[in-house]
């Protein structure tokens, strides 16, 4: 038996790049300090990366799907040329009055990442909002936050963490984590 695989769920905005309000221009797109070293070393742990996002701007029209697309396209570019490969992207483009089950912290998409990646049978979420940490909850995976979450507060919170690095160092001080 191959042994099982970890992801790391991570929120976009807040946590990989800075948080522009509803962004949708390739210009806007600023990575956050440190992340793609901490990607890098994400990796080397052995996890895989998995970037889960709401983009309910989409729904209210303030960017297209093309749009939103062009701006993943160039984040991931700019992350190939820091030498981080393999990242993928899982978007909930609705609005919340949708009800759908793909928007944090419904599992839609981790659902479907699972089927696609029987591999994979662990991991962590680190986000930036009560919705990421109620996401990470609903898995059974540690949440870590970065910020404070809206000072969510549940056993599966890890921590609360400045930025990815700092989740990073955590994460090589806890090697197999999680197990
Ligand atoms: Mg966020
Ligand atoms: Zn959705």
């Amino acid at each position: 038996m191959k042994p099982c695989q970890a992801v790391a769920f991570l929120d976009r905005d807040g946590v990989l790049i800075e948080d522009v309000h509803y962004l949708s221009r390739p210009d806007q797109l600023r990575l956050r300090p440190g992340v793609p070293r901490a990607l890098r070393e994400l990796q080397r742990l052995g996890f895989r990366l998995a970037v889960v996002t709401n983009q309910s701007g989409v729904a209210r029209g303030y960017l297209s799907l093309a749009q939103l697309h062009r701006v993943h396209r160039l984040l991931a570019l700019r992350l190939q040329q820091e030498g981080v490969y393999g990242l993928e992207f899982l978007v909930c483009p609705h609005h919340p009055s949708e009800r759908c089950g793909c928007r944090k912290p419904g599992t839609f998409l981790a659902l479907q990442y699972f089927r696609r990646h029987p591999e994979v049978c662990r991991g962590i979420v680190v986000g930036d909002r009560a919705s990421d940490m109620a996401f990470a909850q609903r898995l059974g995976f540690p949440g870590f936050c970065v910020g404070t979450c809206g000072l969510y507060n549940a056993p599966e919170i890890v921590g609360s963490f400045p930025g990815l690095p700092e989740v990073v160092q955590w994460l090589k001080q806890h090697p197999g984590f999680p197990s």
